[in-house]
């Protein structure tokens, strides 16, 4: 079967992926590659990181790869937090200090219109190619949660549905989301 090294060691994103292309190809993760080391970020797109990492790992295998960015794209922040996701709040900040100036720079705001959007950048025989997924919906005032929730998943809420990303059951989130559809569209190209 064809091997894909996929630039990330996290281990939800890894399954969801598995689960996605399971049967069409292997998906090896940096570590088992053998790949240690910071991979660099500092693209001010989404598409400019995905490409930053997925090249990042074709320089040193010059094997078939792809990475992945996402961003919370807030309608009223001009798109911010963006590709700045993830350090909203600052470098090593939590995912609750990322909440938090969310619903702060949203306070009193009735324009809660948001989306998440994933770039996937695959690289086949040294040349780029791009997949994307985008989920619509909006920023809640305050969390909702039955437990934990990964990122802004507690405030953001897919249209047509009533709950939150962090209420659903994890299967359900996957069949909707932005990396959902991205890897789905992936997989598509691949099966091709
Ligand atoms: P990454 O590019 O997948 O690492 O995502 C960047 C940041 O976007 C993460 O650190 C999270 O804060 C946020 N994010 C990405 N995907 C999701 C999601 O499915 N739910 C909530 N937040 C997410």
């Amino acid at each position: 079967m064809k091997r894909l090294i996929f630039a990330t060691n996290n281990k939800h994103k890894v399954e969801e992926v598995r689960a996605a292309l399971d049967g069409l190809v292997e998906v090896v993760t940096l570590a088992e590659a053998g790949l240690h080391g910071e991979i660099p970020e500092t693209a001010d797109t989404l598409q400019g990181n995905a490409l930053q990492k997925a090249q990042w790992v074709w320089e040193r295998t010059h094997t078939d790869c792809f990475a992945d960015d996402t961003g919370l794209e807030v309608d009223a922040l001009d798109g911010a937090p963006g590709v700045y996701s993830a350090r909203y709040a600052g470098e090593h900040c939590s995912f609750d200090d990322n909440i938090d100036k969310l619903l702060q720079a949203l306070d009193g705001e009735t324009n809660r219109r948001a989306d998440f959007r994933t770039v996937i950048c695959l690289i086949e025989g040294g040349e780029a190619k791009y997949f994307e997924g985008r989920v619509d919906g909006q920023i809640l005032t305050e969390r909702h949660s039955n437990g934990e929730g990964f990122g802004y998943d507690p405030v953001f809420m897919p249209d047509r549905f009533a709950v939150s990303f962090a209420e659903m059951p994890l299967d359900v989130k996957n069949s909707i989301s932005h990396r959902g559809l991205a890897v789905k569209r992936l997989a598509e190209y691949l099966k091709a």
